[in-house]
């Protein structure tokens, strides 16, 4: 049988049970009634039979229904009438003892179903349970007391049982108020408690002598409550009826408000309306009172306490990093400032060291974000280690950590401080993944009145501080000074006006010739970038490219470069000013070759501008050829499939290896000027640039010597057979403009013999 037709079923037993209860409470007969209340109880022992087979549910769970079912039906059995005193007394045994088995397996179910508050549930169930009895007491027991033809030993177990049920109620109330998902299992078990208690309540009334109760209409609520006890036992769900199970996203507090207040409001209204009848009454009545209040004021302490504790929980996640429990900014900033306004007593100069993990990318990017936030708990864990526990540490933001000295007495403490951090770093760090060695900038600002404002001034000096030690090369401190701030300032107006000046059109491209050397001839020309800002003042490239680079504004600026430059060279080419096979070489940064759209941005420019991909030369530093070697080898590839030539610029200054030369396609090499400079004079700098040549032309490369700035330079070079020349010398970088004239005079056949030949 599936689940689907079991709680089909379920719910059919259930609507059955409603009409037989209907139909019992309508009909008179006793006979019908006991028909009734026997198919109810074939229902139930039918249920059980079928549950155990299909459902498997908890042993507990399963003995427990049994017992009740059973005890109940013997109970209802001895409570008629027509039997005596012995058998009334009996019946109660019985009822007694369905509360008592009601009670244990109510609350296996809740304790494990209570939830995140069980003491705040608990307080809440008691106000409803209490108020109950209140009411149950005045109402109920105490008439009883008075009108029971019944023993008096029958009608106090009467009474034990009545208040039995509310501890029933209360478990109830407590599985219900919890925090777990009550799915249809519980709602039936407790239909069917909630209609046994009611029937209880109905015979209590009779017996009273409140009100005339007909038997049929008293019993109708136990009929339901079998065939409800059935439709649990039947339903699929009843298997996680003592489970944990989830819990609700959202509480249902207002129902709950709804239950307490009314569960608190109608037995002091009942209890306010009616008198004491006597002394045991009284005490009886006042005593509950109490109790209930003493509920009452648990609960307020409860809610109080908790919300207290919540609002802690609150405040504490908001200023700490998950990640490493670590003070956040914010945290951070309210202990600089409490240091800041306790300095002056002591005379002290709190400090704060911003560190900045080095390339903390590159190890997100190569071993994955789990073991990048390894990395950070460890440093978090270094950092707590190495540093004295009066220094606050806290984690303000990806990879960046600050540290406050409260009592340091100057920067040279701070330095100490800062150079204890740098060092400890030199062990590895014993990651889940190996051994991995990390190295940090650290930017030091110590408290000075004249310059420090506030906690956030210290801070953002530490971090001006800490730029500036990875402008140095990084795994260094830098201290903070007032120029920094100017040049943070200055660095701020450039990046916001660079990103501005394409559309402004305060871009503009010169270029520089490049010569045969043995010819004499312009083969070639250098595009090189010039900014000309509002204020009239003129940017060198080396200034603003760094930046371009940083922002990203190169891809674009960078796309239009390539776009200008080879529609120079066609526009000199169709005017004869230069020869048809001239070459354009154009400036590329890391990032542009990082960009995916680079190479289709080549051949569009390529394209548009009408001249042949052998024309074009990408000038690449060797530097790309490290930071990014995948990306730049498939981009230059690519490039070199179009026909595309790369030459390594200011070749000679950085750290490429020998052996990247011969996995990248290049196809020049630029000796860098500061090579150049000293091939006239200086024995060892024309060794080296003798060397570069004679490797160019081992590897087959083409050779270009940058910055020549005099003939002693062009005579040496072209002593050495350097193929080509650009410089000062042959000609400064000039204006689209002016490269006609540039050109001719270059050509002119008299001006070049004094170039090649000093002497003339
Ligand atoms: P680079 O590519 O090595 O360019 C040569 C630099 O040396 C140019 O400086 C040029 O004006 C200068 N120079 C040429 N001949 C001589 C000489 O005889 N003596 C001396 N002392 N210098 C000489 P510039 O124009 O300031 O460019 C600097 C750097 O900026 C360039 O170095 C290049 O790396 C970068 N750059 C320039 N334009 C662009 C561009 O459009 N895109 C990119 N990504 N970088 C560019
Ligand atoms: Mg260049
Ligand atoms: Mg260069």
């Amino acid at each position: 049988m599936n689940s689907r037709t079991l709680e089909r079923a379920s719910y059919g037993t259930l609507i059955a049970g409603v009409i037989a209860a209907l139909a019992h409470a309508l009909v008179t007969s006793s006979v019908a009634g006991d028909v009734l209340y026997g198919v109810g109880a074939v229902v139930v022992a039918s249920a059980a039979i079928l549950s155990a087979r299909v459902n498997t549910p908890d042993v507990r769970v399963w003995g427990g229904l049994l017992i009740i079912g059973v005890l109940s039906a013997a109970s209802q059995v001895l409570a008629d009438p027509d039997l005596g005193v012995r058998a009334h007394f009996l019946a109660e045994v019985l009822s007694l003892s369905v509360q008592v088995v009601l009670v244990l397996g109510l609350l296996v179910v809740a304790q494990r179903r209570i939830g995140r508050e069980p003491l705040g549930v608990l307080a809440d169930s008691a106000i409803v349970a209490l108020g109950a009895w209140l009411v149950c007491w005045i109402l109920l027991l105490r008439p009883l007391l008075e009108t029971s033809t019944d023993g008096a030993a029958t009608v106090t177990l009467r009474g034990i049982a009545l208040s039995a049920a509310v501890i029933v109620l209360l478990v109830l109330a407590t599985l219900l108020f919890g925090d777990a998902e009550n799915g249809p299992v519980v709602w039936l078990a407790s239909g069917a408690i909630v209609a046994s208690l009611i029937g209880d309540v109905l015979w209590a009334v009779h017996d009273a002598a409140l009100a005339e109760i007909a038997t049929s209409l008293r019993n109708a609520p136990y009929v339901l409550a079998l065939f409800a006890a059935a439709a649990t036992l039947l339903h699929p769900t009843i298997s996680n009826l003592a489970a944990q199970g989830p819990y609700q996203s959202a509480r249902p507090m207002a129902w709950r408000l709804v239950t307490v207040t009314s569960g608190l409001v109608v037995p002091l209204a009942v209890f306010a309306i009616t008198d004491a009848q006597d002394t045991r009454d009284r005490v009886v009545r006042s005593t509950a009172v109490i109790v209930l209040a003493c509920a009452v004021l648990a609960r307020v302490i409860l809610a109080v306490r908790s919300n207290a504790v919540l609002q802690q929980r609150l405040v504490t996640s908001a200023q700490t990093d998950a990640l490493t429990g670590l003070p956040n900014r914010s945290l951070m900033l309210e202990h600089v400032d409490t240091a800041l306004r306790t300095a002056w007593r002591d005379g002290r100069q709190p400090a704060v060291l911003f560190i900045d993990v080095d390339r903390f990318k590159n190890i997100n990017d190569s071993l994955g974000h789990a073991a990048g936030d390894d990395v950070l708990m460890a440093v978090a864990g270094r950092l707590r280690v190495v540093l004295p526990d009066y220094c606050v540490v806290g984690r303000i933001a990806g990879d960046e950590f600050v540290v406050l000295d409260p009592r340091a007495s100057g920067p040279g403490d701070a330095m100490l401080l800062a150079d204890r951090v740098l060092e400890s770093f030199h062990e590895p760090l014993a990651l889940r993944q190996g051994d991995v060695f990390v190295s940090a900038s650290i930017g030091v600002s110590t408290y000075r009145p004249s310059v420090t404002n506030s906690a956030d001034d210290l801070l953002r000096h530490a971090d001006t501080a800490m730029y500036r030690a990875k402008e140095s090369g990084r795994n260094c401190v830098a201290i903070f000074d007032e120029s920094m701030l100017e040049s943070v300032t200055q660095r701020l107006a450039v990046e916001t006006a660079l990103y501005r000046a394409l559309e402004r059109r305060e871009l503009r491209l010169v270029h520089q010739p490049i010569i045969d050397v043995s010819l004499g001839e312009v083969v070639g020309f250098e595009a090189l970038m010039r900014w000309d800002r509002e204020d009239g003042s003129t940017v060198s490239p080396a200034e603003f490219i760094p930046i371009a680079e940083e922002t990203g504004t190169i891809v674009p600026i960078g796309a239009w470069a390539l776009l200008e430059a080879l529609t120079h060279l066609s526009e000199w080419i169709a005017g004869g000013w230069c020869p048809r096979d001239a070459t354009m070489a154009v400036n590329v940064s890391p990032r542009q070759l990082s960009d995916p759209n680079f190479v289709n941005v080549v051949s569009e420019a390529l394209t548009r501008a009408h001249i042949p991909a052998r024309q074009l030369w990408l000038e690449v530093t060797e530097n790309v050829m490290i930071s990014q070697p995948d990306q730049a080898l498939a981009a230059l590839t690519k490039l070199g499939d179009l026909g595309v030539r790369v030459a390594i610029d200011d070749f000679g200054t950085g750290y490429s290896s020998l052996s990247l030369l011969q996995r990248f396609p290049i196809h020049r090499l630029k000796i860098d000027r500061s090579f150049v400079a000293g091939v006239a004079d200086k024995p060892d700098a024309r060794a080296l640039v003798r060397t570069i040549i004679a490797m160019c032309d081992s590897l087959g490369l083409d050779t270009v010597a940058e910055g020549v700035e005099s003939v002693h330079q062009l005579h040496t070079l072209g002593e050495l057979r350097c193929a080509k020349a650009q410089g000062y010398l042959i000609s400064h970088p000039v204006p689209p403009e002016q490269m006609a004239s540039t050109v001719a005079l270059l050509s002119d056949i008299g001006a070049w013999p004094r170039i090649r030949n000093p002497r003339v």
